[in-house]
């Protein structure tokens, strides 16, 4: 025998009461590839109905008629389904059956809205109305397809105390009526799910989502050989696929783990079903009516081995946290026994429980809608120790979660907690509180409701690394440099998901015209035309609020533009435990306390701040700087070629050629500012020199650099572009002077920042053979370290140091980075 549940989703329409029944069918008398069975199916109300019988029975009560159009809808839908599947004949008998129910509903709620008031017991006897329908209606339609079925009202079977909302059963009694039921049934026995019954006939509830339970009760009372609960989704996952998108199926589990899960939240199977088929060893199997296909998952003693230490992950949206401390509390017997006692004698149920081990204080974890009746129950029973001081003030924390991480895997086995909280760190979360059982199979914390989505999703993010782990970017500028990285990130996606388990989410992009938000991700695609089409004007700050409040774990704040303003919002980006990746070198080149402060907020939050770009686009210089400090090196003196502009011209500008001329070739291919004195000024390579500085451990400010200035004043006061050009061409005799004197000593013209003994000096200069700079060509950069460990011979690096696709690729390898070290 097996024992089939369908669920509210599976009943609920139409389209899917088909499925149900092709199911029954294959079930019951078997397909092509399977043999027919004895079953015995239990049925939820159709999906809604259990809530609105709730909000109908609270109109009644306060007296509103309103309630009568809700009863007609859900007189409505049943008729339709009897429309859909039973022949028209047939039908107005059917109806009548419906109405004849509908009728008692009716009568009911004429009382209540009467004597307005709604006692628990006439709470339960209206929401039993939604399961006594659908099965009704469910048993004509399965009827009419020619199979032998039978309507079994379940509170003739099912005994209980008279705990209304969620009644105890009388197991020995309930199984006894259950097996003579069944001792006399030839036929498939269609059940009410969710109700029962006392001992004198009034009707009770098993709890929401108790039509599950029904089911075991049966099952287990039959001893049948398989419970199947049929729902919506493939199967119990390892997170709620309606909160974590990328959950997946379990294929099987232990009892005891899904317990675990579905005590902390996982709806898809309510907690005390799993009781009466632990204890007689009957498998559970939830499958999905609508991909019946899909072996779903196995519930039963033993799982199979898993590639993951942990199996799901669930989470209780909202809960509140209940604070007992006090100093009298420690070493004093008897308060949990009698803080527990009181809470159990008023029926309250307690979630979660956590205490330190001074005993100082004990913490538990509540349904928020019994928080006020908690207070007033703990301040009465521990009145007189709150007088005395033994106990302080009991304190209620409200807009909590809690978030389960379940497992058999995470038995003995070291460093789960640690990758927990540390993930969770890493996305500034905070833990309000933690609880683990000695049983090791859970491990359950309690954060802010606001962080629930972030934190989940982070979590299942590290704990099921066969799925890339997510980076969410935020990009502003979509200039060359934006727009070439964009193109890598597209270009790259399937590597970087498949070699490096990562996988780019585009999740903002902004110019100084449009910003796109999708929290889904943009198609890297096609962003320009949905940029133009969907895009809204550009606010930053409205930018950045919407990052803080999508509130998406492993963000990272792209900034590729030059802009001074953006630079502003760095900090609070840090702050909210957004990283941030950026070649603009505003902030970077500002006041020292704001270049610390920066520093310090990444790594306050346990977020990265990288600017690798700042200087010499893609070429490893910053990370090399902190690669040797992080060793323990000293920075004795820097010198660098950092302006591929200078570069270009002073490797140009030999004997036989014009200054003017090579700053003009150097302007046509494009290599230099609008106006060339902005590059001949050296201005942008006093920045880079001072965050080399800086990186190297130097606390300077822009006003320590001493830049010579190259330009005669003419040329410098020259009022427009083309003026300037006719001053360098007056100018030649001076320049031609500084190379016939650096040529006559063999040497050669290069425009060098130096850092040494604290001061930053930026210079024309010329430099000998022996001189590292001396052979460079063409637009390259070049740095030379000399530290206390590259004293005789400096470390150098040199290379192409500009341009789009290198300052692009260095964007894309900080933010690359950014993934494995949150991972
Ligand atoms: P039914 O009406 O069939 O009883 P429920 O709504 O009670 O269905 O339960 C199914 C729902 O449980 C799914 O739609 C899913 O959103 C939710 N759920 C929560 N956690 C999990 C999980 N770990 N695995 C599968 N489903 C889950
Ligand atoms: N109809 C009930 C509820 O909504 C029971 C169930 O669906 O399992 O809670
Ligand atoms: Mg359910």
């Amino acid at each position: 025998m097996n024992v089939l549940k369908f669920g509210g989703t599976s009943v609920g329409s139409v389209e899917s009461i088909k499925q149900v029944i092709q199911i029954i069918e294959d079930a019951s008398r078997g397909t092509e590839s399977t043999e027919g069975r004895n079953i015995a199916v239990v049925f939820s109300a159709m999906g809604g109905v259990t809530n609105q019988l709730i909000e109908i029975g609270r109109m009644a009560a306060n007296g509103s008629l309103d309630y009568l159009d809700l009863v007609r809808r859900i007189e409505d839908r049943h008729f339709n389904v009897v429309k859909a599947f039973i022949p028209v004949k047939e039908q107005s008998k059917v109806f009548a059956n419906i109405r004849g129910v509908i009728n008692e509903l009716e009568d009911l709620l004429r009382g209540v809205s009467l004597i307005r008031e709604l006692s628990a017991r006439t709470h339960d006897l209206i929401t039993s109305f939604g399961e006594r329908l659908s099965t009704l209606v469910m048993s004509e339609c399965i009827r009419s397809r020619g199979l032998s079925a039978r309507f079994c009202d379940a509170r003739n079977l099912i005994k209980t105390d008279a705990q209304f909302g969620q009644a105890e059963v009388n197991y020995p009694l309930t199984n006894r009526l259950i097996r003579d039921y069944f001792a006399n049934s030839n036929s498939i026995e269609l059940i009410t799910g969710f109700i029962g019954s006392t001992e004198k006939g009034e009707t009770t509830t098993l709890g929401r989502g108790g039509s599950d339970y029904t089911a075991s009760i049966i099952g287990a009372a039959l001893d049948a050989d398989l419970i199947e609960i049929w729902t919506d989704v493939d199967g119990m996952m390892t997170a709620d696929p309606r909160k974590v998108s990328n959950a997946f199926n379990i294929p099987t589990i232990t009892y005891a783990e899904a317990m675990e899960l579905s005590h902390f939240g996982a709806k898809v199977i309510y907690p005390p079903s799993l009781q009466p088929a632990f204890a007689r060893n009957i498998p559970i199997r939830v499958l999905n009516t609508f991909n019946p296909a899909h072996p779903g998952t196995v519930v039963s003693r033993n799982a199979d081995r898993r590639q993951y230490t942990i199996t799901g992950i669930s989470s209780i949206d909202d809960v509140a946290l209940v604070n007992v401390q006090g100093s009298g509390m420690i070493g004093v017997a008897g308060v949990s026994a009698k803080l527990f006692g009181v809470l159990a004698e008023h029926r309250i149920s307690v979630i979660l429980i956590s205490q330190a081990s001074s005993e100082h204080s004990i913490c538990f974890a509540i349904d928020p809608r019994a928080a006020d009746r908690v207070k007033t129950i703990l301040d009465e029973e521990f009145a007189a120790d709150i007088a005395s001081g033994h106990v302080d003030n009991i304190t209620i924390e409200r807009d909590l979660s809690i978030i389960a991480t379940v497992g058999e895997g995470m038995r003995k086995s070291s460093g789960i907690a640690g990758k927990l909280f540390s993930v969770l760190g890493k996305n500034g979360v905070n833990i309000v509180a933690v609880a683990q059982g000695s049983s090791e199979i859970n491990i359950s914390i309690v954060i802010a409701k606001t962080n629930i989505s972030k934190a989940l999703n982070a979590l299942h993010n590290v704990f099921f690394q066969s799925e890339a782990r997510i980076l969410n970017v935020f990009l502003v500028g979509t200039g060359l440099i934006g727009r070439t990285l964009l193109s890598q990130i597209r270009s790259q996606f399937e590597y970087l998901r498949n070699e490096k388990m990562l996988k780019v989410c585009v999740v903002g992009i902004s110019n100084t015209k449009k910003m796109l938000l999708d929290p889904k991700g943009i198609d890297l695609d096609d962003w320009r035309e949905r940029q133009l089409t969907e895009g809204v004007t550009t606010s930053l700050p409205a930018f950045v609020e919407k990052i803080k409040s999508y509130n998406l774990p492993n963000s990272v704040f792209i900034d590729c533009t030059s802009d001074k303003d953006i630079v502003q919002f760095y900090d609070s980006l840090l702050d909210a435990n957004v990283s941030v990746v950026t070649p603009n070198k505003v902030a970077n080149s500002g006041s020292y306390a704001e270049y610390r402060r920066l520093q310090r907020t990444a790594l306050n939050r346990g977020v990265k701040f990288l600017y690798e770009t700042n200087v010499g686009a893609g070429l490893p210089i910053i990370n090399t700087i902190q690669g040797l400090m992080t060793a323990g090196d000293r920075f004795i003196k820097i010198e660098a070629i950092l302006s591929g502009t200078l570069s270009y011209i002073f490797n140009t500008f030999q004997s036989g050629k014009k200054f003017v001329d090579v700053v003009r070739e150097a302007k046509e291919k494009g290599y230099t500012e609008p106006d060339p004195r902005e590059d001949l000024s050296g201005q942008d390579v006093g920045r880079k020199i001072l965050i080399l500085a800086r990186e190297a451990g130097f606390a300077l400010e822009p006003t320590d650099v001493t830049i010579t200035n190259l330009l005669p004043q003419p040329c410098l006061d020259a009022p427009t572009i083309d003026a300037f050009f006719e001053q360098l061409d007056a100018n030649n005799a001076y320049f031609e002077s500084l190379l016939t004197e650096a040529e006559a000593k063999g040497e050669k013209l290069r425009y060098v920042a130096t850092f040494e003994n604290g001061k930053v000096t930026i210079e024309l200069r010329s430099v000998g053979a022996d001189h590292p700079f001396y052979t460079l060509s063409g637009a390259d950069n070049i740095i030379s370290f000399i530290t206390e460990r590259y004293k005789d011979r400096p470390l150098v690096i040199k290379g192409p140091g500009a341009g789009a696709e290198v300052t692009a690729s260095g964007v894309f390898a900080d933010m690359v980075s950014i993934g494995s070290y949150l991972g």
